[in-house]
C-alpha cells in the first residue's frame, strides 16, 4: 500500500480536537455514580465501609419440630428472642412466613401468568409440569397454620397476616438495646417438591416407599430491620430469595427413630442418636484425605427397610447463621471428610439414598472440600464447623451449612442397574455443589438482601463459582465468567439493567448469575489486573462479612481498595444493557513530509508510478502516437515531469528551514512510521481497546488502552502510534483474547478476514401416508411385542 505522506502542522491536532459532537455522548458514561448511589452515612461509609455506627438486629431462636412421616407434615414451636440493636423504637414486628407462598391465595399464585400461544405450530399447548403446578396449588393444603402467636408470659398478642408476612404488634414500645420474646406455634403440610417447586419438599420412593424430606423455609422467620429500608417486608414471590437476620439456633427435631437427619449446625447429642460405629468413622473422618463412609450403601440399603414406631430428637446447635434447614430420611448413606487449613476447621458430609451412587460417592464431598479451599482464598476462612451436600429432589439450594442438590446418574428402573451419567450431569453435580456450598460466602455470611439484589448472591457467587470451577482441572466446561459464553445474551432481545429488582428481571440466569459473574472476571483479568482485583474483592468480603452489604458498599469498596476509577463500569456493566462492540474501522499509514523538494518530487513521482495502469493506458500500450519521431513537437514538458523540482522550491525549502528551530528541522527528518487507527464503538458499552499489532518483520506487540480512551468521544476515536522505520504494520486484531464480550469479532481485524464455517447439507423426510400407518403392526405398552 502507498504511502501517505503526514504533513506536521497545527491543523492536524486541531482537526482531531475538533472531530464529531464529543461532550454530551462522552460525559454520559464517564459521569459519577454519586447521582445514583445513596448518601453515604455513619452506617456505610462512602469507602464502602461498614461505618462507625452500624447496627444490625439480632434474632436468636429455640425451635422443637416434629416430622410426622405418615402425613408428610411438621409441628413445631419456636421461641424468637429479638434483640433491637437498632437507635429506633419498634412498634411492632415483621415476619416471614414464606410456606405461606404455597396457599392458593398468595400473591405468588394470583400474580403467576401463563404464555399459550393460539396460533402456530406450538398453538394451545403448556408443558405438564407448570398444568401439574396449577392442578396441585389447587387441591394441595399449603402455607404455615399458627397454633400461637405469644410473649413469653404466654399473653397472645395481635397479629396480621399480609400475604407471607406476619405482622405482630408489640403490647409495649420496644427501644433500642431491649429484646422481645416471640413465641410461635405452627402446623405444616409438605409439598411434594416435583409437584409444586419451590426450594424443598419431599421425594417419595415407590420401590422401598420411603420419604425423603428436604426442609427449608419452614418456620416464621424475623424480617430484617435495617439503617438502608427499615423493614424489609417485600412479599416471597418466587425469584427474591430471603434476607434475614443473624442469630444463634438451638433446633430439635424429633423424628421416626431409624430417620437420619442433617441440618445446619453442630449436632449436640451423637451419643444419643449414632451408633457407636457411626460416631468413631466420625472421628476417623476428620483426618481423612478422603470420604469415609459414616453410614455405607449396604447400611443404608437395611435403614430402608425399617419401620420403627418410636421416634428420636436430633438436637442441632448453630451459632451467627441467618438461617436453618434440615433433611432427613431412613435412605440417607453418609460420608464425610475433615478440613483444616487456616482460621477454617470444618467437617464436609454428603447424605444422599442408594440412587445417587455411585456419582454421589466420587464426587459430592471431593466438591465441598474443593469449594472452601478455592473460596477461602478469595474471601475469608470458611468460619462453620459443617459443610454438607444433601440429595435429594431439590435441583440446587443453598442453606447456612446445609445445601441441596440434584443430580443422580441414571437408573434402570427393572434391575437397579446401569449407573452410567452424562458428561452434563457429572459438571452438573460438580457445578451445583461448588455453587450451592459457595453461597455460604455470599449471601449466608456476607448477608446481602436477595430479595431486592439477586446478582449481589448470585452473581458474586457465580463469578468464584467459576474459579473454583477452572481450578478443578483444565477446560472446566463453565458457564458464566468466560467473556465470550455472554455475548448472545448480550446483545439479545428483552434485556434489563444487573441493577434491576428480582422479580422484575428478565433472562434470569443471564441477567443475575451469567452477566455480574463475567463482568467481574472481566473486572478481574482486564480491567484491574488480579493482584489489585483480588486485594478489592477480599476487602469487600472481609468487610462484609456477618454484616448486610447493599450494592453501592460493593461499588465503593472495590474502587476504595484498588485505587481505581470504576463508576464508568457499573454504570455501563450493572445500570445499562449497553454491550461490547468495537471496531477497528480503518488504518492509515503515513511517514513525515520532509518538505525538501528533492526528496518530496521523487516520492510523488514514485507514488504517481505505483498507481494501478488504467484499461485505457493498458491497452493503448504499443499504440503509434502523433509525436512520434517528430523532435520539433516535443519541448521543456517533455524533458521534465510535474514533479520535477525547481530553484525556486529548493529556495523557498531553504527558507523556510532557517525560520525554524534545530528540533523542528529535526522532526523533518524523522523517518519513523506514523499509523492512524480508527475505532468507532457500536455497542455503547466503553471497555478498554486491546489490541493485537503484527508488523512486516514478523513480530507482534501487544498494546491495551484503556476504557478512557472514550472520555471525550464514547463513539469514535483515533488512536496514533509511532514505531521505527523497519516496523511496517501488517495487521491489527482488537480484542485478540476474547475478553471483552465482543458481540461481533468480525469487525475486530484490519484488514478483514474471511472465517471458515460448515454448511449444513439436509434431505426432506418421507413421511408415511394414512395408509401404511394403518398396516402399522400394534405394540403393548409402547414396546415392541414378539
Ligand atoms: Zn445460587
Amino acid at each position: 500500500m502507498p504511502f501517505r505522506s503526514l504533513i506536521l502542522g497545527l491543523w492536524l491536532i486541531a482537526t482531531t480536537a475538533l472531530a464529531a459532537d464529543p461532550l454530551l455522548v462522552a460525559g454520559d458514561k464517564f459521569r459519577q455514580l454519586e447521582e445514583l448511589l445513596p448518601t453515604p452515612n455513619s452506617y456505610r461509609t462512602a469507602s464502602g465501609a461498614p461505618g462507625h455506627q452500624y447496627w444490625q438486629q439480632q434474632a436468636d431462636y429455640h425451635i422443637d419440630v416434629t416430622l410426622d412421616d405418615a402425613n408428610q407434615s411438621l409441628s413445631a414451636k419456636e421461641v424468637i428472642t429479638y434483640t433491637n440493636n437498632s437507635p429506633d423504637s419498634l412498634r411492632y414486628l415483621w415476619l416471614q412466613l414464606d410456606a405461606n407462598r404455597f396457599r392458593q391465595d398468595s400473591m405468588a399464585n394470583r400474580m403467576r401468568t401463563v404464555s399459550v400461544a393460539d396460533e402456530g405450530d406450538k398453538a394451545n399447548r403448556i408443558d405438564m409440569g407448570s398444568y401439574r403446578r396449577e392442578l396441585m396449588t389447587q387441591v394441595h393444603p399449603s402455607g404455615i397454620n399458627l397454633t400461637q402467636v405469644s410473649g413469653k408470659d404466654g399473653q397472645p398478642l395481635k397479629y396480621t397476616l399480609v400475604d407471607t408476612l406476619m405482622r405482630v404488634d408489640l403490647p409495649t414500645t420496644l427501644k433500642p438495646g431491649q429484646s422481645f420474646d416471640l413465641t410461635i406455634g405452627w402446623q405444616y403440610n409438605i409439598h411434594e417438591q416435583k409437584a409444586l417447586g419451590g426450594r424443598s419438599g419431599y421425594e417419595y420412593f415407590e420401590r422401598d416407599d420411603n420419604y425423603l424430606y428436604e426442609i427449608a423455609q419452614w418456620f416464621p422467620r424475623m424480617a430484617v430491620y435495617s439503617d438502608a429500608h427499615g423493614w424489609h417486608n417485600k412479599p416471597f414471590l418466587r425469584h427474591g430469595e430471603f434476607t434475614l437476620e443473624f442469630g444463634d439456633y438451638e433446633v430439635n427435631i424429633t423424628v421416626p427413630a431409624d430417620h437420619v437427619v442433617t441440618a445446619t449446625g453442630t449436632l449436640t447429642n451423637p451419643d444419643e442418636v449414632l451408633t457407636r460405629t457411626q460416631r468413631q468413622r466420625l472421628e476417623q473422618a476428620r483426618e481423612a484425605d478422603k470420604p469415609v463412609y459414616i453410614i455405607t450403601k449396604a447400611e443404608a440399603l437395611e435403614n430402608e427397610k425399617r419401620r420403627s414406631k418410636g421416634t428420636k430428637t436430633w438436637r442441632f446447635k448453630a451459632d451467627a447463621v441467618r438461617d436453618f434447614a434440615w433433611a432427613s430420611s431412613r435412605k440417607f448413606l453418609w460420608d464425610a471428610q475433615g478440613y483444616q487449613k487456616g482460621g477454617t476447621d470444618t467437617l464436609a458430609m454428603s447424605f444422599y439414598p442408594e440412587e445417587a451412587t455411585p456419582l454421589w460417592d466420587k464426587y459430592s464431598t471431593a466438591a465441598i472440600v474443593h469449594t472452601i479451599d478455592v473460596y477461602n482464598s478469595y474471601s475469608f476462612d470458611y468460619p462453620y464447623p459443617v459443610a454438607i451436600s444433601v440429595n435429594g429432589p431439590v435441583g440446587g439450594m443453598e442453606y447456612p451449612m446445609l445445601s441441596f442438590n440434584g443430580p443422580r446418574p441414571e437408573i434402570n428402573k427393572e434391575d437397579r442397574s446401569d449407573r452410567t451419567w452424562s458428561r452434563r450431569t457429572k459438571y452438573g453435580l460438580i457445578t451445583v455443589i461448588i455453587h450451592e456450598v459457595g453461597h455460604n460466602y455470599f449471601p449466608m455470611i456476607v448477608n446481602s438482601d436477595e430479595r431486592q439484589w439477586t446478582w449481589m448472591d448470585e452473581g458474586l457467587n457465580t463469578f468464584v463459582q467459576y474459579l473454583a470451577q477452572q481450578a478443578w482441572e483444565e477446560e472446566y466446561p463453565s458457564k458464566g465468567g468466560e467473556p465470550q459464553e455472554i455475548v448472545s445474551y448480550m446483545k439479545s432481545e428483552g434485556q434489563v439493567p444487573i441493577m434491576t429488582n428480582s422479580e422484575s428481571i428478565l433472562q434470569f440466569g443471564n441477567n443475575a448469575y451469567a452477566k455480574p459473574a463475567t463482568a467481574l472476571n472481566i473486572l478481574r483479568e482486564t480491567i484491574l489486573g488480579r493482584d489489585l482485583f483480588d486485594f478489592a474483592f477480599r476487602e469487600y468480603a472481609e468487610r462484609w462479612k456477618f454484616k448486610r452489604p447493599m450494592p453501592a458498599d460493593f461499588f465503593r469498596t472495590m474502587e476504595d481498595a484498588s485505587g481505581i476509577d470504576l463508576d464508568w463500569f457499573w454504570r455501563g456493566w450493572f445500570y445499562t444493557t449497553d454491550h461490547v462492540d468495537i471496531s477497528i474501522d480503518r488504518v492509515r499509514h503515513f511517514t513525515v513530509n520532509t518538505k525538501d523538494p528533492d526528496i518530496e518530487s521523487q516520492w510523488r513521482r514514485q507514488q504517481h508510478q505505483e498507481k494501478p495502469e488504467t484499461i485505457t493506458e493498458l491497452r493503448n500500450q504499443g499504440m503509434p502516437r502523433f509525436i512520434d519521431g517528430k523532435p520539433e513537437q516535443q519541448d521543456f514538458y517533455n524533458e521534465h515531469d510535474q514533479f520535477t523540482a525547481t530553484n525556486k522550491d529548493r529556495n523557498d525549502y531553504a527558507k523556510m528551514l532557517a525560520k525554524l528551530e534545530p528540533f523542528e528541522r529535526e522532526l523533518l527528518q524523522d523517518d519513523h512510521n506514523v499509523y492512524l487507527l480508527d475505532f468507532s464503538n457500536l455497542g455503547g458499552l466503553v471497555m478498554p481497546i486491546i489490541l493485537e499489532l503484527s508488523y512486516d518483520d514478523g513480530t507482534q506487540e501487544s498494546l491495551s488502552l484503556p476504557a478512557e480512551i472514550w472520555v471525550k468521544n464514547a463513539q469514535k476515536v483515533t488512536k496514533m502510534l509511532v514505531r521505527p522505520q523497519e516496523k511496517r504494520l501488517t495487521s491489527v486484531v482488537v480484542d485478540p483474547h476474547w475478553q471483552t464480550a465482543d458481540t461481533n469479532v468480525d469487525n475486530n481485524h484490519y484488514p478483514r478476514q474471511i472465517l471458515p464455517s460448515r454448511l449444513e447439507l439436509f434431505k426432506e423426510k418421507k413421511k408415511k401416508n394414512m395408509m401404511q400407518k394403518y398396516a402399522e403392526p400394534l405394540k403393548e405398552d409402547g414396546k415392541e411385542t414378539q
